[in-house]
């Protein structure tokens, strides 16, 4: 049995790692058990998560919700807890041994590193912790000497096209992007689009901050940045291709020419349950490719005037130090903003633009000053947010 908690249980790639896991413990073949779950407020999905699960322990972030998910739960000997020390206890239970991270955001990034200095494996799908905290993260992993499986799918991938290769034959790599919902507009077309469009992404069902960012290809930038840390690449030899159809989940260029890419069905669970089950590959029942349905895949060059964000992972990497930090959290703010219909679209990228032009410079920053940047910004774009 490998002993797992997961963090963001009640969200998308929370939900669909509990299905794999349900699967896995009912096929009998993945040998996966829950010893924590943790969210931030769905107490509810939590509850019904926990007396199906029976994990030792509990976490729901908000700790209003507390006393809900206590008394929900008093028939069953599972303890309870809350707030940003809860979400640690469950990255950190001594049983454990792989954390799938799946919180959305910077607020993964305190229970993360934690699940890291207590040695857990890490399945890596908050992607915004490695791109915030890049040195420190993979500095940690590296001391620490823990397994760190990629589950965004595309990183999924490229783990997989790696197996068996040396990192020093890989020329580039290539990630694929879908385009999103407004894949071939103009930049004057993005700046109407509304929330509704935006969050109709045309290929996968994911929660609301990453839609946004699929629409606005700031996902593939945060890739970018990912791939940079996880396979220890030069942003320069990273590469984005448009890829509509999102059957190609990405590719590896050897330097010999030779390209490896790993293709499947858009449908997360399966990279979810490469990263649980790692380094077995178990059977799974979900619904499978089929070539008379996809009688075309294509491929295109992904458009950098209109997402203004496809630039933006290499002139981030390039400054280095909290930069990348910077970027996130005013990312995470301007999605906020767009959320509540409060920006238009397109003011997505002023507002990322005005924070790496303006929040403070740090250029080997610590654990506490990165959480310094990232309120610094938050406080920077709130007060734009408002006066413009
Ligand atoms: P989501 O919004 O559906 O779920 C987020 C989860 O995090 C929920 O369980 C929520 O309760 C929890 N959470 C949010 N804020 C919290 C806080 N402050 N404290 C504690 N818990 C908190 O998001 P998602 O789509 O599942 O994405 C999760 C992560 O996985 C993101 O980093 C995303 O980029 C990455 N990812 C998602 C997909 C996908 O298909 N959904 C694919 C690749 C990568
Ligand atoms: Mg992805």
């Amino acid at each position: 049995m490998r002993p797992l908690s997961i963090l963001g249980s009640t969200g998308s790639i929370g939900t669909q790692a509990l299905q794999v896991v349900r699967q896995l413990q009912q096929a009998d073949t993945g040998k996966v058990s829950i010893a924590g779950l943790a969210a931030g407020s769905n107490a509810e999905l939590l509850i019904a998560q926990a007396r199906e699960f029976c994990p030792r322990v509990v976490a729901v972030g908000d700790a209003g919700k507390y006393s809900q998910v206590k008394a929900a739960l008093a028939d069953l000997p599972i303890e309870v807890c809350c707030g940003e020390e809860g979400l640690i206890h469950v990255a950190t239970l001594p049983e454990v041994q792989t954390v799938l991270a799946a919180i959305v955001g910077f607020a993964g990034l305190k229970p993360t590193m934690a699940a890291i200095e207590a040695s857990k494996d890490i399945a890596l799908a908050n992607k915004e912790t490695l791109v915030v905290a890049g040195h420190l993260f993979t500095d940690a992993v590296r001391q620490r000497g823990v397994q760190l499986l990629p589950v965004d799918s595309e990183h999924n991938a490229i783990y997989q096209c790696l197996v068996g290769e040396s990192l020093g034959s890989v020329h580039r790599l290539l990630l694929t992007a879908s385009g999103g919902p407004f894949r071939g507009y103009t930049g004057a077309q993005l700046a109407t689009v509304t929330r509704a469009q935006a969050l109709r992404h045309p290929n996968w069902e994911m929660g609301a901050k990453i839609t946004i960012d699929s629409a606005s290809l700031m996902n593939k930038c945060l890739e970018v940045i990912e791939a940079r840390w996880l396979f220890d690449i030069p942003v320069d030899r990273i590469d984005i291709v448009v890829h509509p159809q999102s059957i190609v989940h990405s590719l590896v260029e050897f330097v010999d020419g030779s390209l490896k890419a790993q293709l499947g069905m858009p449908d997360m669970r399966v990279p979810i349950q490469y990263a649980l089950t790692w380094p077995q590959r178990v059977p799974a029942p979900w619904p499978r490719f089929d070539f008379t349905r996809y009688p075309q895949l294509t491929f295109e060059t992904p458009d950098a005037a209109s997402f203004r964000s496809v630039g933006y992972a290499r002139h981030v990497l390039e400054q280095k130090g909290n930069m990348p930090c910077i970027l996130n959290a005013a990312n995470e703010v301007a999605v906020e903003l767009f959320l509540q219909e409060r920006i238009e679209f397109t003011r997505i990228y002023d507002l990322i633009e005005q924070a790496m032009t303006h929040v403070t410079h740090i250029p080997e920053p610590s654990l506490e000053e990165l959480l310094q940047t990232d309120a610094e910004t938050r406080t920077l774009l709130q007060a734009r947010a408002v006066t413009s």
